[in-house]
């Protein structure tokens, strides 16, 4: 445990290089830049992906699958280290996928509830506002006038 910086995964080729590793299939370099060109249209360099694949085996979480007799490379596999650190990585952009819907969702100015395709709008004291229906609205009005 001499490094404990992670690995950036800064880009979505990298991102389905370890989706590719995940689902466990017997990978070789050449195996993922394919897939990649075929999967995702990209034309990303085989000398990034192999950069990268030497970082996923230094960090110990992809090793060489052996040939059983000429001791020669067949492909890469994940190591257990490497599947937890992509469970981490793929939780990690889940939440933030999660956020990301959650800042673009609006909600009812009223009862607080998620409003997604249908909801009303209406301008109370000049500001544009959304509720889920116009119950909820008349009752925010009322509330509003009371306070
Ligand atoms: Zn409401």
């Amino acid at each position: 445990m001499t490094e404990t910086q992670d690995i950036k995964i800064q880009s979505i080729t990298r991102f389905y290089i370890l989706l590719l590793l995940k689902s466990k299939n017997r990978l070789t370099g050449y195996k993922i830049i394919n897939r990649l060109k075929e999967d995702l249209g990209t034309t990303a360099s085989p000398t990034s992906i192999y950069d990268f694949l030497k970082t996923l085996k230094e960090k110990g979480y992809i090793e060489d699958i052996q040939k059983k007799k000429a001791g020669r490379v067949k492909g890469i596999k994940l190591t257990s280290a490497g599947d937890e650190f992509i469970d981490k990585i793929f939780s990690r952009f889940n939440n933030l996928i999660e956020a990301a819907v959650e800042s673009k969702l609006k909600i009812c100015a009223s009862c607080g509830v998620k409003l997604y395709d249908n909801y009303y709008t209406e301008v109370v004291d000049g500001k544009e506002m959304n509720f889920c229906c116009i119950h909820c609205a008349k009752a925010y009005k009322n509330s509003n006038i009371e306070h």
